[in-house]
């Protein structure tokens, strides 16, 4: 049976001289690992190797779930702002760092969603910030963008962190923080109070202004970069405490 949906590609493996493995975020089917054949020929219907990020219309056939699906058609959206092959962000080309937040949060949504699991909010919420980390003027503006992202993401998945108030005895944070330390622990899944926080072995401590930002998110616009860095650094510690290990773009996006 052959599958029609949009698709933005979030993995590319070589399988073969010719052929590639591909893994696509789909709206209406979540997650595939599809094989392109030769898709890396000079003269492939795909019309090229398929590029990460890369997205459009695909048809696949997937009759056993077990095996990897086949990738039939891969159409691209290409558009004035992006003119490159496969519809790739041609502007992200030019900027290094907003293309590693948008191969960041590719990493992560490949990690934390299920194949055939679908999440459509969570595909438009993924291409709207591709385009919005492609038009974002500086990198403080990527980095609040990413990490917007990577809380809808948490969210999605059945992960939404607890930020309004302490994880731990519900304490409101709002108006608090200017006077209490504020604390996140991955294993409450939120922030902690001071009062809470003896309690907390994986506690990361935040400073008043980050611990503001994730409390009251319409702040991380107007923050400094140096307090959006450390929301970036808290949440990258939370994905590698959710996945068991640190994810390999993180590196690229804090510079540690
Ligand atoms: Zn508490």
């Amino acid at each position: 049976m052959l599958t029609k949906d949009q698709a933005i590609c979030i993995r590319t493996v070589d399988y073969s001289e010719t052929s590639q493995v591909v893994t696509f975020f789909t709206k209406a089917t979540g997650k595939i690992s599809a094989i392109a054949k030769g898709s890396k020929r000079p003269k492939s219907a795909f019309g090229g190797p398929i590029e990460i990020l890369s997205h459009g219309r695909i048809v696949f056939s997937d009759s056993n779930r077990e095996k990897l699906a086949t990738l039939t058609e891969f159409e691209s959206a290409a558009s004035a702002a992006a003119p490159a092959p496969h519809g790739t962000w041609g502007l992200l080309r030019n900027d290094l760092f907003a293309l590693n937040g948008c191969l960041f949060a590719a990493e992560l949504l490949n990690l934390l969603t299920d194949e055939h699991d679908p999440h459509p909010d969570l595909f438009d919420s993924f291409l709207q910030f591709l385009h919005d980390a492609q038009d974002a003027g500086d990198k403080s503006e990527t980095l609040a963008l990413l990490i917007l992202f990577q809380l809808a993401l948490l969210k999605e998945v059945g992960l939404q962190p607890i930020l309004s108030n302490c994880a731990n005895c519900k304490t409101r944070h709002e108006g608090r923080e200017t006077r209490d330390e504020v604390y996140f622990s991955s294993s409450a899944n939120g922030l902690i109070c001071r009062d809470c926080e003896p309690a907390f072995q994986d506690k990361f401590k935040l400073s008043k202004n980050a611990a503001a930002c994730l409390a009251n998110l319409k702040l991380l616009a107007e923050s400094p970069q140096k307090t959006l860095l450390e929301v970036e650094d808290l949440l990258a510690h939370h994905f590698t405490e959710l996945t068991g290990r640190r994810p390999k773009m993180a590196k690229s996006v804090l510079g540690s």
